[in-house]
């Protein structure tokens, strides 16, 4: 299948510089050496320039988990991402349903931030999924082709395939209510479907999804065993040091 999967904590607003350092400390050598598996942290941007210096010499990427789509100007309080990557970041998080929901982005502005972070030479996660009254009303499918097909709109198929999806359906985050690995699998292939109809089946067979949403080290292998699904965003999970690199263990098997 040929496609490298990732697995990212996404730290959200958790953790001071002195935490953070100290985290990635800790995990950065004892990650799988050779490891079949992309290991992100996305972590505040307070912490990232600090960070970039600690992983220099090991597998561990760094992921911003927001930035503004414009490279400089006034925009105060708002992250450039020039800037993110001047610092050595690989991956921006955009679209996150936290950011969707309590600030308010929309598709069109997930999209022009898509735009921006491509143009800077950085990968985005972008994040798409359902609430729980769309899953239920058996929706999810229309709602995730609507988020996808505007927050890719105008990419040509070369940058999609080289961005990552993460399909985190909103009920399942930070709920412990998981959604089962054949749900994940089956919306992350019709993520992967609607992506072969816009850009082509090669970019649709190289485009990397993941699932979030309650992923821990005890249902990580679940999910990793899946043929649509290339890795996880891990929230809670992802902010104590053996946890998340728990979340690593037994990968080679699969
Ligand atoms: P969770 O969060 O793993 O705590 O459910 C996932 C996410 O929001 O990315």
């Amino acid at each position: 299948m040929g496609r490298k999967p990732i697995i990212a904590g996404n730290w959200k607003m958790n953790l001071t510089l002195k935490e953070a350092i100290s985290f990635v400390k800790k995990v950065k050598n004892k990650l799988p050496a050779n490891s079949k598996v992309d290991p992100v942290i996305g972590s505040s941007a307070l912490f990232l320039a600090s960070l970039v210096e600690v992983c220099k010499d090991s597998e561990l990427k760094l992921a911003a988990q927001n930035a503004y789509w414009e490279n400089a100007g006034a925009f105060t309080g708002e992250n450039s991402p020039a800037a993110i990557a001047d610092l050595g970041v690989e991956y921006i998080i955009i679209g996150h349903s936290e950011r969707r929901e309590y600030f308010h982005e929309t598709d069109e502005e997930i999209n022009k931030k898509a735009k921006a972070i491509i143009k800077n030479g950085l990968m985005p996660i972008i994040c798409c999924g359902e609430s729980l009254e769309t899953f239920k009303a058996k929706k999810t499918l229309e709602w995730i082709k609507r988020q996808i097909s505007a927050g890719l709109k105008d990419l040509t198929s070369e940058q999609v395939r080289n961005l990552v999806i993460a399909y985190e359906p909103i009920w399942a985050i930070g709920t412990k209510k998981s959604a089962t690995a054949e749900i994940a699998d089956n919306t992350c292939g019709e993520i992967r479907r609607v992506v072969g109809k816009l850009y082509g089946k090669d970019t649709a067979k190289k485009v990397r999804i993941q699932y979030g949403g309650s992923v821990k080290p005890e249902n990580i292998a679940e999910y990793m065993n899946k043929e649509n699904v290339d890795g996880a965003l891990v929230g809670g999970a992802s902010l104590k040091p053996d946890s998340f690199l728990s979340l690593f263990e037994g990968l080679d098997k699969s």
